[in-house]
Order: C-alpha cells, then structure tokens, then sequence
C-alpha cells in the first residue's frame, strides 16, 4: 500500500493555522499604560522620585505640541511635576490652545503639596495641586501680545454662568473662550468668578471621579453655591 503523500496544506488552512488564538471574552485588555500613551504621541517625560500623594509622578517636558509651559518666577521653562494621567490632559490642552494662536501659558505652579482648605481636625485632605493634578494659569502669549487672566478676564460677581455670559471685548472674550473650550479635558476649572482666591488665575484640574460627582466644569458650584 502506497505511503499518502504529505500534501502541503493548502493556503487558506495556512491562514487559519497562522491565527492568533481566539480571545477569551473574559480576559483583561492589554495594558496600555499612561506612560506608553505619552510615548507614542511623542511627549518627552522621565520618573520622577515617588511621592506620598501623586500615584504615578513623572517631570514632563514643559514644551507640549509646540507650546511652552513657564512658571511666572522662571525666566526659562522648567520640567512640570505632575501626575502622568494629568500630562495626557495638558498635552491635549495644549493642542487646543495652539490651534487658537497660544504659544505659551504662564503658570504659578502644578505640584504643591497642600491640603483642601488647609490642615483641620480630620488631617489632611489633599488637593488636586497636592496629586499632581493641578495647574494655576496666569497667563497666554499670543504671539504678539499676552493676557493676564488678573487683568484681562473680566469678572462677574452675579453667579452668572461663566461660559454663557456676555463678553467685554476681545481679550475677555478670548480668555473665556479658551477655559470654556478646556472643559472635557479638565473636570474642574475654577475661574477668576469662583472666588477671590482665584482672582489671578484660572485653575484647571483632573479631579479623581466620583470624588465630587457634581463638582464638573467651569466653576462649577457658581449657581449652587447660595444653596449649600
Ligand atoms: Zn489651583
């Protein structure tokens, strides 16, 4: 009897021999860490040491797609201590700012280890600066002028919604449009109508879900507040 001849398969059983194994339905997805992420939209970080209260501390790049991040005492940018999930957010926000002609953002701080209306009774309860989730702007450089958040963005003490109110002009304008077009890539952004505190400067954070459910967008708490 003659010895079968060894065919070889043909190509479509290649194919299926050369598929991957199916997917358990149940399996986690790959992880795709933040840090990954960074890399591949090309954003320059390194480690930086642990911290107590930032779960994955990194110094990043001060210059996001082309725009600089420069702390106001600084005469040249330095590296911004954050959080990696929050470097995803300013690195989408610079993005934003740049296709509006924003070349750098001068800040007063991101990293700051302070606690929520300061150290009380129930200890500490830290910030969002103190999680590396934080950034206080004091102003945008356009290219040929910049505004000050103090003396450009127009104040309303009324608790009028910030986003829908009337604008004084082009610089106030200008300063309203692009907070209100950070929202969604910061959860809380508190502006120079959330209080006196904030005069100065806009403060835009990535608040940890479900901490605060209610406390989203831009000043947030302005038509709740008389209520609390
Ligand atoms: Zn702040």
């Amino acid at each position: 009897m003659p010895v079968p001849r060894e065919e070889p398969p043909p190509e479509s059983t290649a194919v299926t021999d050369e598929a991957p194994p199916a997917i358990d339905p149940l399996a986690p997805p790959a992880p795709r860490t933040c840090r990954e992420a960074l890399t591949q939209r090309g954003v320059v970080f390194a480690d930086a040491a642990p911290s107590p209260s930032i779960v994955d501390p990194i110094k990043l790049s001060p210059l996001l797609d082309g725009v600089e991040f420069r702390h106001q005492a600084n005469a040249r940018a330095h590296p911004l201590w954050v959080d990696c999930r929050f470097a995803e957010r300013l690195h989408r926000a610079a993005g934003l700012l740049r296709a509006r002609g924003v070349r750098s953002v001068i800040h007063v701080g991101t990293y700051e280890p302070k606690c929520v209306g300061g150290t009380g009774d129930a200890g500490c309860k830290p910030s969002a600066h103190a999680l590396g989730m934080a950034i206080d702007v004091v102003a945008l450089v356009r290219e040929h002028d910049t505004l000050s958040v103090e003396r450009d963005f127009v104040r309303r003490t009324d608790k009028s919604e910030t986003c829908a109110a009337p604008r004084a002009g082009e610089r106030d304008a200008f300063l309203k449009a692009v907070v209100c077009a950070l929202d969604g890539t910061f959860s809380v952004l508190l502006t120079p109508n959330w209080d006196d505190k904030h005069r100065t400067h806009f403060h835009l954070a990535l608040h940890p879900p479900g901490r605060a459910p209610w406390a989203n967008g831009v000043d947030p708490l302005q038509p709740l507040r008389a209520a609390e």
